[in-house]
């Protein structure tokens, strides 16, 4: 079975590793939202890309989720030592991948191209995909009438901010990474990882092109919600902010036109019929992943659910 996952970056991450530990390269992909990017003392920061390879890689920082593993702080802590913006951390070692990418990118080097030659660097087997090549930046407009950059809201402000819409600029110039594409095309399932809804996986299906072939193919989604909470991050209370009360069906109608299957978490069991009624296969079981076992667990159950999505067994 020929896989292609679309991931933010934390929760999107774990489910990726447990599915790259099952399934061969040639069998198994993923692309990533770039909309998080953003620069930093001029450097060329893409979140959601270096998290993905950093755990493929077996060089994530399992404590905070994003990072690397062993990180030092040198650089960091004289960066606030002479007065520099201090709110987004970037340790030694990972401050060597963004500097290496801003370096050439500068050279005028894909940003695809880039992430495929660090991948190999860093023993990553399996394909890693930026969304695009072009710069697409999320835009958080808030209740108070603010646009913030992603980041800004995310890390500066604490997701504190109520949001009213996102946009994601540049996004009608983008154009999806054609080896991504061919992946899309050749694939028998696509997955929507748990991941945030709204600024994880919505800016990949808005890069023109991915969601009209991904619409040709089964897809699945696992909730990035458990109870109406998420596990780590904004997603319960975006879709509060925007008028949706935050559920495994809210995600589910989230993704509604594109879904023949969704996996969500025993509490929500009540939501089963609600959304089988909207014709989409339902898988309910334990969907937290707080270590590598249950991140295999959860990868087994999604790849034979998929299986019997693809044979209509249910
Ligand atoms: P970000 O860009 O780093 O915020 O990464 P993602 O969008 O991939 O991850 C955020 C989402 O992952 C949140 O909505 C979380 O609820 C979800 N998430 C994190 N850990 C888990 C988990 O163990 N299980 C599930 N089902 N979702 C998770």
């Amino acid at each position: 079975m020929k896989i292609v996952a679309l991931a933010g970056g934390v929760g999107g991450a774990k489910l990726v590793d447990g599915l790259s530990r099952l399934l061969p390269p040639e069998d198994f992909c993923v692309i990533v939202n770039t909309g998080d990017d953003f620069e930093h003392l001029s450097l060329k920061i893409s979140p959601d890309l270096d998290t993905i390879c950093y755990t493929l890689g077996n060089r994530d920082n399992p404590k905070t989720g994003w990072g690397l593993e062993d990180e030092t702080w040198v650089v960091f802590k004289h960066i606030a030592e002479l007065g520099g913006p201090d709110w987004f951390r970037l340790g030694d070692k990972d401050l060597a991948t963004h500097l290496i990418r801003t370096h050439q990118l500068g050279q005028g080097k894909p940003l695809s191209e880039i992430t495929r030659d660090l991948c190999t660097h860093w023993g990553v087997r399996h394909a890693v995909f930026p969304m695009c090549d072009e710069p697409v930046r999320t835009i958080v407009h808030t209740a108070d009438g603010k646009s913030l950059g992603f980041q800004e809201y995310f890390v500066l402000l604490r997701c504190q901010p109520e949001v009213k819409f996102f946009r994601f600029t540049g996004i009608e110039d983008s154009k999806p990474v054609p080896h991504a594409l061919r992946r899309i095309e050749e694939s028998d399932l696509v997955i929507l990882a748990p991941s945030n809804p709204w600024v994880s996986i919505d800016p990949i299906l808005a890069v023109p092109g991915y969601r009209k072939l991904i619409a040709q193919k089964p897809v699945l989604a696992v909730s990035p919600l458990i109870g109406g909470k998420a596990v780590k991050g904004p997603a319960a209370k975006m879709y509060r902010e925007l008028g949706v009360q935050p559920s495994a069906s809210a995600v589910a109608e989230h993704y509604r036109d594109l879904l023949s299957g969704f996996i969500f978490d025993h509490v929500d069991r009540k939501e089963l019929e609600k959304i089988e009624g909207w014709r989409i296969m339902s898988y309910v079981t334990d969907i937290l992943m707080n270590n590598k076992v249950d991140r295999v667990r959860l990868a087994k159950e999604v790849l034979v659910f998929g299986e019997s999505i693809l044979s209509r067994r249910f």
